[in-house]
């Protein structure tokens, strides 16, 4: 992975300002809860616009718009899966999410990306085997996007980053 930085950070993912943000958008594009709600309000109106002509999205695809209002100048809207008790594909759909997603922003010329926790609320995803499907993407995808510098994993409460600092140094040893 050439020598991108991994880190992990508690912060609102609509603050950072990153080339790229995630968010973890449910298959309308149309806008929903939790970070996609948050994103939408932050970005603004015209990011439903052009999310309109999209066609929606699978999960374990991603999907690319401009960042609006945003400090971030794209957003990688991607689809995680619904967790349905972990033997129905849902972590090669999650690592496709991360994978797709870092490809997608490095295509759009992004040096620094940042994700939420996809699927880990409402679509009931455990922290613990989200972080470690996670980390292993992105670090497997840094191998083909020797521009992309920085990945943040933008925890949205202490619980899950006590999680990710710890995937993230048992990984390093
Ligand atoms: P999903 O439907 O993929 O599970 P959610 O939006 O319900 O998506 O949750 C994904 C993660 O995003 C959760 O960890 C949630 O706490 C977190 N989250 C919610 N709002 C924000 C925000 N503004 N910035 C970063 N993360 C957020």
């Amino acid at each position: 992975m050439a020598n991108a930085t991994l880190r992990a950070l508690r912060a609102d993912i609509t603050r950072l300002a990153v080339d790229a943000i995630v968010n973890a958008a449910n298959s309308s594009l149309l806008g929903g809860g939790g970070v996609d709600g948050a994103i939408h309000r932050a970005a603004g109106p015209e990011l439903l616009h052009e999310c309109r002509l999209l066609g929606g999205c699978k999960p374990g695809e991603a999907k690319a718009t401009r960042g609006y209002r945003l400090a971030a100048p794209v957003i990688v809207h991607t689809v995680g899966p619904v967790w349905r008790g972990g033997s129905n594909g849902e972590a090669e759909l999650l690592a496709s999410c991360y994978r797709k997603s870092i490809l997608l922003a490095s295509e759009r010329g992004a040096r620094t990306v940042a994700f939420p926790c996809i699927s880990t609320g409402i679509y009931g995803y455990p922290i613990e085997q989200a972080a470690v499907v996670s980390v292993d993407a992105v670090r497997a995808t840094l191998e083909q996007t020797p521009d992309v510098r920085e990945v943040t994993f933008c925890c949205f409460s202490e619980q899950d980053l006590s999680v990710y600092r710890a995937v993230l140094a048992q990984q390093a040893e």
